[in-house]
Order: C-alpha cells, then sequence, then structure tokens
C-alpha cells in the first residue's frame, strides 16, 4: 500500500494480480497495493466469502479496522472492558479508538453495537447457533436460487448448511444440563433447552485444521474468550483464507470507495491506526478490473456514509 498518494497507483493489464510498484508505507505491516478481490471486514459474511475465495484460487485482501485479539487479550473485568469501547454519536467519536474491540454506534433513533477486530462481531457474541424457523423461507426476498420448488431451501443449501456448522463447530453444550444455572431456570419455569453453540467442548483441531482447547464454563463469552474455546471465525474461516493466500490487514478502516473510469478500477481509500496510537495514516488499495469491492457487515458503511 501506498502512503497519502496524490494520484492513484496504475497498473497494467498485464500486472493484474501481482503486487506493484511497492513504495515504502509508514505503516511498517502495510504492504498491500493491489488484488483481485477486496473484502472490507472480517466478521461472519467477510470470513466465508474471504475463505471460499481464496480456496477458489482467488488473490484475496482483507480489510478490518479492527486489531487481532489472542486468548489473553480480552478485558477480565468491567473497567478494562470500558476501556475497550469505542463510542460514536452520529458518526462523530465521542470516547475510545476505532480499533477498540466494542463499537457502539449512536444514530438519532437506532444505537447499534458491533464487535470489531479480526473475527468481527463472533469475538464478542454469544456464539449461539440457531436454526431459523420454517416461516423464514417464506420471505420473498430470499433469491428463488437458494429454493426448491417447495419454497424451501435446496439440497445444495442444506448441503451448505452442514458444511458452515462444521466449521463453525456446532456442538449442543451438553455438559451444562445438569449445572446449577439450568436447574434454576426449570424449577422458575423457563425453558430451558440447551442450544446448540460454536465453542469447543473438547480440545482437538477444527475444522480449519487449527488446535483450540476446551471451554472452561467461566462465562466469559461476550467479553471476548480467554481460553481460546470459542470459535470465532479467525480460528476457522479466516484461518482458512489465510491457508490458501488471503492477505488480512488489522487496524485497516475503509473510508471510501471510488470507481476509477478511466483505469476501470476501484481505488480504495484507507485510514491504518497504528498500533496504541489513534494516529492515521492514509493509504490505499486498488482492486483490478471487473472486480468489486464486497463490503460485508450487516452494519458496514465508510464513516462518511454512516448517518444515512
Ligand atoms: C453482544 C452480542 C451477542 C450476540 N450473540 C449472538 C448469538 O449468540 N448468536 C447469533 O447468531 N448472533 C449473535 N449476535 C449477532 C451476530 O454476532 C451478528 O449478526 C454477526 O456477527 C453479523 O456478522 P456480519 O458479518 O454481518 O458483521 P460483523 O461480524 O459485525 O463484522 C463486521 C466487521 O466489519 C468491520 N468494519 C466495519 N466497518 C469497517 C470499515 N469501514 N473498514 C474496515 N472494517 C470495517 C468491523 O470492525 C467488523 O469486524 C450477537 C451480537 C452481539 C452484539
Amino acid at each position: 500500500m501506498q502512503t497519502v498518494p496524490q494520484t492513484p497507483p496504475t497498473m497494467s493489464d498485464s500486472e493484474s494480480g501481482v503486487a506493484t510498484r511497492a513504495t515504502r508505507c509508514r505503516a511498517t505491516h502495510c504492504r498491500a497495493t493491489h488484488c483481485d478481490v477486496l473484502i472490507v471486514g472480517s466478521g461472519y459474511g467477510a470470513s466465508v466469502a474471504a475463505a471460499r475465495l481464496a480456496c477458489a484460487g482467488h488473490n484475496v485482501t482483507v480489510l478490518e479496522r479492527g486489531r487481532r485479539w489472542r486468548p489473553g487479550d480480552f478485558p477480565r473485568r468491567l473497567p478494562g472492558a470500558a476501556r475497550t469501547f469505542h463510542v460514536r454519536w452520529r458518526g462523530r467519536r465521542l470516547v475510545g479508538r476505532s480499533d477498540s474491540l466494542f463499537q457502539l454506534d449512536i444514530g438519532d433513533s437506532i444505537a447499534v453495537l458491533t464487535g470489531s477486530g479480526i473475527g468481527g462481531t463472533s469475538l464478542i457474541n454469544a456464539n449461539v447457533l440457531l436454526q431459523p424457523e420454517p416461516d423464514v423461507w417464506s420471505n420473498p426476498r430470499w433469491p428463488t436460487a437458494l429454493l426448491g420448488d417447495d419454497g424451501k431451501p435446496d439440497a445444495s443449501f442444506q448441503a451448505a448448511e452442514q458444511r458452515a456448522l462444521h466449521m463453525l463447530g456446532a456442538t449442543r453444550a451438553t455438559r451444562w444440563e445438569g449445572s446449577p444455572k439450568t436447574r434454576a431456570l426449570i424449577e422458575g419455569g423457563y425453558d430451558a433447552t440447551i442450544a446448540t453453540l460454536a465453542v469447543t467442548m473438547s480440545d482437538g483441531p477444527n475444522g480449519a485444521d487449527v488446535f483450540q482447547t476446551s471451554c472452561t464454563g467461566c462465562g466469559n463469552c461476550v467479553a471476548g474468550c480467554n481460553v481460546g474455546a470459542k470459535n470465532t471465525v479467525d480460528r476457522n474461516y479466516l484461518a482458512l483464507a489465510q491457508a490458501n493466500g488471503a492477505t488480512i490487514r488489522e487496524r485497516h478502516e475503509v473510508i471510501s470507495l471510488r470507481r476509477n473510469p478511466a483505469e476501470n478500477r476501484w481505488v480504495v481509500t484507507v485510514d491504518v491506526t497504528e498500533p496504541g496510537s489513534r494516529r492515521k495514516i492514509a493509504g490505499f488499495v486498488s482492486i483490478a478490473r471487473r472486480r468489486r469491492p464486497i463490503r460485508t457487515g450487516r452494519c458496514y458503511s465508510p464513516p462518511g456514509d454512516r448517518n444515512r
């Protein structure tokens, strides 16, 4: 990636797919100059796309505004958790840094909490995997290509779902069936059905062949798993993407996407946050002809668009 350019770099057709004109970048960890497929964000949507496109042989780059979090890095107490919050009001920063773990965006009529980091909201969610109720499929917005003649997911969709459950390490947490909390819920008349979770219950390799340790039942899933048992997508889909050549950049916040019609390519402006600082370094990535950036995340938007 080049820094603070006045004009976008140019690349000839023959250079497609190859990093070019690698000038020195002030962010030492930032080297990408060009890719075939650019994926913005690294949550569920992003990581599945990155893994499948990388496995299919595409030159994939993932840009994530947050940092990489490893077991042991996550906050253990409330004061520590407060320091990992970035709060914005109408798109303007109130407190925290854009590479913080918890992102709270407050708008006029809605506030949204998301996770930020390599793995997206999977880092801070409860990892409960619910099967959709049958009437979900009656929504006409579903692409008909996914549904069979009976209006239900067809066999290829069901096979893909099984593959996803395998990659996410879906398991029923029967270990907690007799726990005091479960018993108390049942005694209180609540439905205490044990849910399917994306959590590792015995040590071993996951669907991407990454070793994970077993859940200890500490209950700190939503503050981030310090044990390494939660099956966050950095440990499965993104690991698979990386093993197949994808480049994953942390602390790279996409600021704008612009088409350069003269060269028939996309130019993506990025703010790179330096570790431990709020200092931003501008940079950009260009994407090969006829490809589009994939914007993932249900809440993704470049900061300029955030309040729309
Ligand atoms: C506390 C909590 C608990 C939850 N529990 C569950 C649960 O148990 N089960 C369940 O099914 N769902 C749960 N969810 C919801 C689930 O986590 C989300 O639906 C899911 O993560 C959405 O995935 P995504 O790919 O759309 O986006 P995300 O996972 O949110 O990923 C988006 C990524 O894009 C990055 N990004 C955004 N803008 C930019 C930019 N400009 N440049 C670069 N990167 C950017 C973000 O930093 C983030 O990493 C929970 C959510 C929360 C907040």
